[in-house]
């Protein structure tokens, strides 16, 4: 059981503890699409830009959904919409 934190001031080198019930590690969120970066443009965050509600980039045939998108508000709810949006867009693409 997690009870509390021993923080040590990196400047001052005084430690002192924080009381806690719990902890949530946050390690950050780094989109791995540096390997797209032919294909697709990548904003400075390494999210992949697509062009429209379509999802489609700046590729024809490559559309971008999810977490890695840019704009996107990276929860579950939306990354499945995305996931059925650029299905369909894909299949649009194909049929067309
Ligand atoms: C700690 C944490 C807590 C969260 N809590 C919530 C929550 O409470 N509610 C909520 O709605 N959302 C939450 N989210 C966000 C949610 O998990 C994401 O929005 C969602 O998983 C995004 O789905 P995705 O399919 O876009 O990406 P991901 O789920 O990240 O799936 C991407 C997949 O692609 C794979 N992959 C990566 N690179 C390559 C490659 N080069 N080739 C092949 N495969 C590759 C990865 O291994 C991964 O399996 C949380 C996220 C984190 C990290």
């Amino acid at each position: 059981m997690v009870t509390g934190l021993e923080i040590k001031n990196v400047k001052t080198g005084q430690v002192s503890t924080l009381n806690l019930d719990g902890v949530f590690i946050a390690v950050g969120v780094k989109p791995n699409s540096s390997g797209f970066s032919k294909v697709v443009d990548i904003d400075e965050d390494g999210n992949i830009i697509v062009l429209d509600t379509s999802l489609r980039t700046k590729t024809a045939g490559i559309f971008a959904a999810g977490d890695i998108r840019q704009g996107s508000p990276r929860q579950v709810s939306s990354a499945v919409g995305d996931g059925a949006v650029a299905a369909l867009s894909a299949y649009k693409y194909l049929k067309e």
